[in-house]
């Protein structure tokens, strides 16, 4: 038997679901609660597992706890980083909230290293300046020691908890519920450890699943970021948006992907290359082992291809703290110093750390406005949202990091636009409207989907097919790309979509089935990553994190748009543009940054 009928279905009812219950999923739930509205947060791992706990360098504010800063500066630097592709609305947004987020942060109860007159410790961050880019380096970036993910995340859990909103852990959610006139209803999610089917009715859906590291073979982020929620808008026929920038960060350790922290080199840190030389002098003679992320990962490419890497395959890069004042290591870095240890059995007190840029982040997403409503353009409407749908943290893409995002403001971005989407549900939904009814049209088709992969019966198993695309995303479309690569990337990413019909999922049970868990993640891996390289194969320019050999300049005049990407059934992708916002939420006159300052020019550091 198959379709829903052989699934019983336990309904539930609330104002607002949020799926995911990282930074961006717990802020989100945590504002629902405070306002009294009915919510539920719903979510595939321990809320504490999530991949925010990872976090390590910090959080981007303007305090100027440890020298002159304002909201201005990080404004500019963000729309830098971006490369222009940012939103300038919702950057304002981000850069002026930051400082209100993360006090309430503090008052909440997140353990911040503190400077010697008790504020919060701030340190450099990668592309982080004074004076409107001119530098020298800002201490911007707010730090509980190198563990600032793992502190943010526990309290934010705390927090929720005290008000009443509903925890469903171990939940995986499959797919919006959506009606026929495009309003989305709620969301089904199967709880793991007992097989049972949850339909969740809701006015308003906020996800908050995290990005897509998953689809690159070497990656920074945890087993559980497959891009879900990414996923489950694409199979609702909404678009994604500018799935073709993908960050890589500098130092993930050579061999195992662990992440070392930007606050590494914020702390003094600085690579070499098997000449001894600190190339990073050469390439920014201002910002250094400081440049923002996309351009140190492509300088120490460089490095390597042209026969200047470390080991015996001259394939790395060192990374360089044994100079540091073994008391800084303890006090502000005590995290990497045990991951160098494990990961690469180094001892950074002595030695450098064998590090390689390393899939990270995922600029793109499901496309939101600055309140954190997702859109589906039209051609008369291009801020036309989805009713009762809202996106937020690694998911969304508001787009406060447009071609690439500077380290320090993806923590902030969770917490600003998981507060502004709770501030906005606060504001538009009714409380006394009544909760959608059941969509029984919606409902059979997410439960045909499930029941389809729980007994396919090919011969491809997922942990094969899953390889092949990890193999294929980082040799066609990683730090550099060309129409070679990219060509090959789309041919060869095609037809590995096309296999996943000879899928073979051996358990047929419903109770903690890890082998359907994985397989319906990788459908929703190989949604991203399809919409990624051909985004990437179309874009014919080089900005931020996406760099062509082919076209290395940066071409504001035909590309100075986002990217929109839909797919269908078959793994046909269709593109379309929209315009940046390139107006910012305040003139000038009124106190705004000036249009002058953050008018697009070459990008150096
Ligand atoms: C190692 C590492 C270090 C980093 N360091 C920093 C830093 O110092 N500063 C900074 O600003 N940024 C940093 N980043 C980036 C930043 O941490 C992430 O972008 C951010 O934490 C993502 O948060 P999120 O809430 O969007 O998603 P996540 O924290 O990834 O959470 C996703 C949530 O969605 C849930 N979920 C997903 N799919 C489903 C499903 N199908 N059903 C139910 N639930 C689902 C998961 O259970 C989880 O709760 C770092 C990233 C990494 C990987």
């Amino acid at each position: 038997m198959s379709g829903k009928k052989s699934y019983e279905i336990i309904d539930h009812e609330f104002d607002v679901v949020v799926v995911g219950a990282g930074g961006a999923g717990l802020r989100a739930t945590l504002g629902m609660a405070e306002q009294g509205l009915k919510t539920a947060c719903v979510t595939k791992v321990f809320p504490t597992r999530s991949h925010t706990v990872a976090a390590q360098g910090g959080i981007a504010a303007s305090l100027g706890n440890m020298g002159e800063d304002n909201w201005k500066w990080h404004m500019y630097d963000t729309i830098k980083g971006s490369d222009w592709l940012g939103d300038n609305d919702a950057m304002e947004y981000l850069t002026r909230q930051a400082p209100k987020a993360v006090y309430e942060l503090e008052h909440y109860g997140v353990p911040f290293s503190r400077n010697e007159q008790g504020k919060i410790y701030q340190r450099p961050f990668g592309g982080h300046m004074q004076n409107f880019g001119d530098g020298p380096p800002v201490q911007r970036t707010c730090a509980a020691a190198d563990r600032t993910g793992h502190a943010i995340l526990h309290t934010l859990y705390g927090q929720s908890l005290r008000h009443n909103a509903e925890f469903f852990i171990e939940y995986f959610a499959l797919d919006l519920l959506m009606s026929d006139d495009g309003v989305c209803e709620g969301i089904i999610a199967w709880k793991l450890d007992d097989g049972t089917i949850h339909r969740f009715r809701a006015k308003t859906v906020v996800l908050a699943t995290g990005g897509y590291g998953r689809t690159y073979f070497s990656c920074t982020s945890a087993h559980t970021c497959t891009g879900d929620g990414n996923g489950m808008v694409a199979r609702a026929g909404l678009p994604l948006q500018d799935m073709e920038f993908v960050q890589f960060h500098p130092t993930g350790v050579y061999g195992a992907g662990v992440l070392i922290t930007e606050g590494a080199r914020g702390e003094g840190g600085y690579l070499t290359n098997s000449e001894g030389e600190r190339f990073m002098e050469r390439y920014a003679p201002n910002a250094k082992d400081l440049a923002s992320r996309d351009v140190v990962s492509r300088c120490m490419t460089i490095e390597i291809k042209e026969g200047r890497g470390v080991g015996p395959k001259k394939d790395h890069i060192y990374l360089h703290l044994d100079h540091l004042d073994p008391k800084v290591l303890a006090e502000r870095l005590p995290g990497i110093t045990e991951s160098a240890k494990v990961f690469a059995g180094v001892d950074l007190t002595r030695e450098p750390i064998p590090v390689i840029p390393t899939a990270h982040y995922n600029m793109g997403g499901i496309p939101t406005n600055y309140h954190g409503e997702v859109l589906n353009p039209t051609k008369d409407n291009p801020e036309a949202t989805v009713k009762g749908l809202m996106a937020v943290g690694e998911a969304g893409c508001a787009s406060v990091h447009g071609a690439n995002r500077l380290g320090s403001n993806s923590l902030i971005d969770l917490v600003v636009f998981g507060r502004a989407a709770a501030i906005q549900a606060g504001k538009t939904i009714d409380r006394n409207a009544s909760i959608p009814e059941v969509n029984e049209k919606s409902s059979e088709k997410i439960l045909s989907r499930l029941d389809r992969l729980r007994n396919a019966d090919g011969s491809t198993t997922t942990a094969s097919l899953r390889d092949k695309m990890q193999h294929t995303m980082q040799e066609d479309a990683a730090v550099f790309r060309t129409q070679e690569t990219l060509k090959n990337g789309v041919d060869r990413m095609s037809a590995i979509w096309d296999q996943m019909s000879d899928i073979k999922v051996t358990d047929r049970s419903m109770i903690w089935n890890s082998d359907l868990v994985e397989t319906l993640e990788l459908e929703n891996l190989m949604v991203n990553a399809l919409t990624t390289v051909v985004s990437a194969h179309a874009r014919t320019e080089s900005r931020g994190a996406h760099a062509r050999d082919d076209y290395p300049d940066r071409d504001d005049k035909n590309w100075r748009k986002h990217t929109l990407s839909t797919i269908s059934d078959k793994g046909k992708v269709k593109l379309s543009y929209r315009d940046v916002i390139t107006k910012p939420l305040t003139d000038e006159k009124d106190g705004g940054i000036s249009l002058k300052k953050i008018a697009p020019k070459a990008r150096v550091y």
